[in-house]
């Protein structure tokens, strides 16, 4: 009995600790209260765990079949308060079949499930995933062989503006939208503070006098982004921004209430997300990628060699039909098979979007197998090599940011930003919710920045965020394209002033060039302005309110600040490599606490 209530436990807290983000930080200590009691003994409970799970993993045909170890999961999520009732009888059944097939039918090292749930110190001398290379083509020429020497590096002072990003007078203007999660279920007047991970919805009650109730466009808490407001955003996109040509539409469709969904809400998701902007912004041409929430369950995207109901060709058969809308006939054969694709935007502009699920590590089908899935990043490697054949320039975008994919699949894709930085001209992400960057340096020396990727702010306002979008100016008018980001504009609401004057307005935050005082957006520039944040805070209070959308009130001095720099600095997954390099700034007696904690953050 004491196997089966620990075992689902930890089924339990398994969904509930990775699929309901609001509730991680209660729950992971809940976790370890229980598990560990009050002392640290992390390695008593981890062989516990591993105990437990291989006696499980060998007699998993019986009695506990994955619908009997389901219900006393939830018996157990709600005895110990682990979520709502509500919510533990909806969003175990939703995993049951994943987990059951990932972790306990014997497929998967017990090393790696405990590890998961104890640490890397549980890990013993296993790998969580084992590496793995793609291959690279050779450079075509001297020219982009020698790319990245050691002499050619550019020192933090005194680097030579690159002309490649010289600003030009009539961009190109590509608006990103991301992290729209619209709640079609967003109610005005129903409580805005619940005990639940998404509020304003009219499954909460309606709110009382001395509560706060939700908004007409909109409530930067825990709430998600409503019907009046994404289609208020679309339609002053197409009113203000005329010049506007593009969109890059970054993924995360549905809301946060993952444990409400199914296939078909997923799929009604992206057709009524798709339906509206081709509604609102008719003559512009979106490129579409896709994000974590659209599966299901969330995070949930298998090997495509699967097949019946473990498949996810559901999902990938609908994004070939609904992207569809913007994007030619040639690009279905690879978004069905991986939900990726290349096609060219204009000119010599090529768009290459990836499905970075096949990196995440929350998509626990990749503990079975984690090798790059649908061969996807050596296609993307080979697609980038006939470009740099051709004499295109590639734009790539992508849901989840490569620093928070795993471990492999990241330094795989840092590999390839080293041998085609000159051909990328442009990378483009989400999921943060955000409005950050990440720097890419050469691998020789870590040293020399060579390419950047911008990691926009989410529409929604999840969690306690203004909503947001972005516009880049892109090189790509004049003569001689080489289409880099020249410049970014980015946008924003203030709910607060917007509820409290019944009209909501999108406003310009800032522009990059003239906030941070870039001359050029150069990797070299962007990189200069992290060792200027380090000689100006005012400078660097600016990019935190921008980080937070204008919302959160404070100042983030000290370590919080290094936090942030060396979070800028890596563009690579935790474990690979040291990107925290500001050691010139004040240093307190906990300096090794910071060093550790942000080089483990991404
Ligand atoms: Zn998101
Ligand atoms: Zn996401």
């Amino acid at each position: 009995m004491k196997s089966i209530l620990f075992l689902t436990s930890l089924f339990g807290f398994v969904v509930i600790s990775n699929s309901l983000p609001s509730y991680k930080l209660q729950h992971k200590q809940l976790q370890y209260n229980l598990f560990h009691g009050t002392n640290n003994d992390i390695s008593k409970s981890c062989s516990i765990c591993k105990t437990a799970v291989s006696f499980l993993q060998g007699f998993w045909t019986f009695p506990f079949g994955e619908d009997i170890l389901s219900k006393l999961s939830e018996f157990v999520c709600e005895k110990f308060h682990l979520s709502s009732p509500r919510i533990c009888h909806a969003i175990i059944p939703e995993f049951k079949h994943m987990v059951w097939k990932v972790f306990f039918d014997g497929s998967v090292d017990p090393n790696i499930i405990c590890g998961q749930m104890f640490g890397e110190s549980c890990v013993g001398s296993h790998s969580f995933f084992s590496s793995w290379n793609i291959t690279l083509s050779q450079p075509l020429s001297k020219d982009n062989d020698d790319d990245i020497q050691v002499n050619d590096i550019q020192q933090v002072n005194g680097i030579q503006e690159e002309d490649a990003f010289q600003v030009t007078d009539n961009p190109l203007r590509i608006v990103q939208l991301t992290d729209t999660h619209i709640d079609r279920e967003y109610l005005a007047g129903s409580l805005a503070e619940c005990d639940e991970p998404l509020c304003c919805r009219k499954h909460n009650r309606k709110a009382g006098n001395n509560e706060t109730a939700a908004p007409k466009f909109g409530y930067a808490g825990y709430c998600d982004t409503n019907i009046l407001m994404f289609h208020t955003l679309l339609q002053g996109i197409q009113d203000n921004h005329k010049d506007v040509k593009y969109v890059y539409w970054t993924g995360d469709i549905p809301a946060h209430d993952v444990w409400n969904q199914n296939k078909n809400t997923q799929i009604d998701a992206i057709s009524y997300a798709t339906a509206t902007l081709k509604k609102y912004l008719p003559d512009k041409r979106i490129f579409p990628t896709l994000g974590n929430h659209e599966g299901f369950p969330v995070d949930s995207f298998p090997h495509p060699s699967m097949t019946g109901e473990d498949s996810d060709i559901w999902l990938r058969s609908t994004l070939a039909e609904k992207w569809g809308t913007w994007l030619p006939k040639d690009t279905e054969e690879t978004i069905l098979r991986g939900g990726f694709y290349t096609t060219m935007v204009e000119g010599n502009l090529r768009l290459i979007s990836l499905n970075m699920n096949y990196g995440n590590p929350s998509n626990w089908w990749l503990w079975i197998k984690s090798e790059d899935p649908a061969g996807q990043l050596q296609w993307f490697a080979d697609t980038l090599a006939k470009a740099e054949e051709a004499g295109e320039k590639v734009h790539v975008i992508g849901h989840l940011p490569p620093c928070h994919t795993l471990k492999w699949f990241s330094f795989n894709y840092y590999r390839i930003i080293n041998r085609f930085y000159k051909t990328i001209t442009g990378q483009f992400f989400g999921h943060t919710h955000h409005d950050e960057f990440r720097l890419f340096y050469d691998m020789e020396t870590f040293t020399k920045p060579i390419s950047i990727a911008y990691v926009a702010p989410s529409v929604t306002t999840y969690h306690e965020l203004n909503p947001g979008y972005r516009i880049y100016s892109i090189d790509g008018q004049q003569g001689n394209k080489t289409w880099h980001v020249v410049d970014h504009d980015t946008y924003y609401a203030d709910l607060v002033e917007a509820n409290k004057i019944d009209k909501l307005e999108f406003q310009h935050e800032y522009n990059a060039r003239k906030a941070y005082e870039l001359k050029k957006m150069s990797p070299a520039n962007w990189n200069r302005l992290l060792y200027r944040f380090l000689e100006d805070d005012e400078l660097f209070q600016l990019f935190y309110k921008s980080y937070y959308k204008q919302k959160k009130n404070g100042i983030c001095v000290g370590k919080c600040k290094q936090d942030y720099l060396c979070t800028m600095a890596s563009g690579m997954a935790k474990g690979l490599y040291n990107f925290c390099k500001f050691d010139n700034v004040q240093e307190t007696h906990d300096h090794l606490t910071w060093r550790s904690k942000t080089y483990n953050k991404c």
